[in-house]
């Protein structure tokens, strides 16, 4: 069967969430299954029901793990690629140098691979997504916190210590805003939902009027959409945090352009549910604040995989480690674009 497509897993683990899927290496997904990580039942016990999971969606796919070509797993860092072991993400609490991919090998009989979700997430946008036929993709998430991959000549650009393309700390105001890092500016005080909510929360408690009040349950239940949304409807307080989270994002991406001169900069998460609002002017700023040369240019768009990309990224961090840097339909480029060569 060396001429049919490969069947992967990929399994995406969060904080809230764990998905599980079974696709080809196309990108198509065959089954795929979602449970809750109830983190605060500890690891042993999570890492079981992902077991049961996988087995769930192997069984709905009509394929056992002797069909698989290999396991990829997307999960919230910090975490360490190489040894598999997960090292005390924020969201998951207790998760404390947990030997992940091992667990897993023990469980399935395979090799499985392990990367961090925002490194997954550009993986799958590269080889199924928005960056598909691209050689070089700078992915950016921008959902509870604000974290980047990039994929540079065809591979995934990791750094001597697996935290490359963090942007989300990178600082566009050293007298700004005191981030969870504890720098001053980082885009993650500005830009990440959590930042605009609090933002906008601020600005309600220091007496501001404000349409925000009017969410129910305000301030403590405002968060990123609802103040998208009263921005767009006019208000003022919404508008300014709004603006301001997009000024900062676009700068800050101006800064990555400047760095990795991607082809394309693909922007995903849940605050870029906004959609136009949001890339609209993003791609402005960022584009204008690029240093190139004459006729060059950068795309800023949106990820195109949606809530598939933890799975097809997962999949896709399998695909990078048992193909190599070149390999793979990923490296193809099904259609043309202005770029500096393809080594496929
Ligand atoms: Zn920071």
């Amino acid at each position: 069967v060396a001429d049919g497509p490969r069947t992967l897993l990929g399994i995406d683990i969060g904080g809230t969430k764990v998905a599980a899927a079974v696709a080809t290496d196309d990108g198509s997904v065959r089954s795929f299954g979602r449970i809750p990580t109830l983190v605060e039942q500890g690891p042993d016990a999570t890492i079981g029901r992902i077991v049961e999971l996988a087995r769930s969606v192997l069984a709905e796919a009509g394929v056992t793990v002797d069909d698989l070509a290999g396991v990829g797993v997307g999960c919230g860092g910090p975490l360490d690629p190489v040894a598999g072991v997960i090292h005390d993400p924020p969201g998951l609490a207790g998760w404390h140098a947990i030997p992940l991919v091992a667990r897993l090998e023990a469980a399935f009989g395979i090799p499985v691979h392990l990367d961090n979700d925002a490194n997954a997430a550009a993986l799958g946008e590269h080889r199924f997504g928005a960056g598909r036929g691209c050689t070089d993709v700078l992915y950016v998430t921008v959902s509870t916190g604000v974290g980047g991959g990039a994929v540079l000549g065809g591979r995934l650009h990791q750094g001597a210590n697996a935290s490359a393309a963090e942007i989300g700390h990178t600082s566009v105001d050293i007298h700004g805003r005191r981030c969870t890092c504890g720098r001053r500016g980082c885009l993650e005080a500005y830009a990440s939902g959590t930042a605009i909510a609090a933002r906008a929360r601020e600005g309600l408690l220091s007496g501001r009027s404000s349409s925000l009040a009017d969410v129910p349950g305000a301030p403590a239940a405002i968060r990123a959409e609802h103040v998208a949304f009263h921005a767009a409807a006019g208000d003022a307080l919404a508008g300014e945090v709004w603006d301001e989270a997009i000024e900062v994002l676009g700068e800050g991406i101006a800064n990555a352009i400047n760095t990795f001169d991607p082809q394309v900069v693909v922007l995903g998460g849940g605050v870029t549910n906004a959609g136009e609002q949001l890339i609209g002017p993003v791609r402005r700023i960022a584009t204008a604040g690029a240093f190139h040369p004459p006729g060059a240019s950068v795309e800023v768009v949106l990820a195109a995989l949606g809530e598939r990309v933890g799975v097809l990224g997962a999949v896709a961090v399998a695909l990078a480690a048992i193909d190599g840097p070149a390999g793979g339909a990923g490296a193809v480029a099904p259609h043309a674009r202005a770029t500096v060569g393809n080594d496929a």
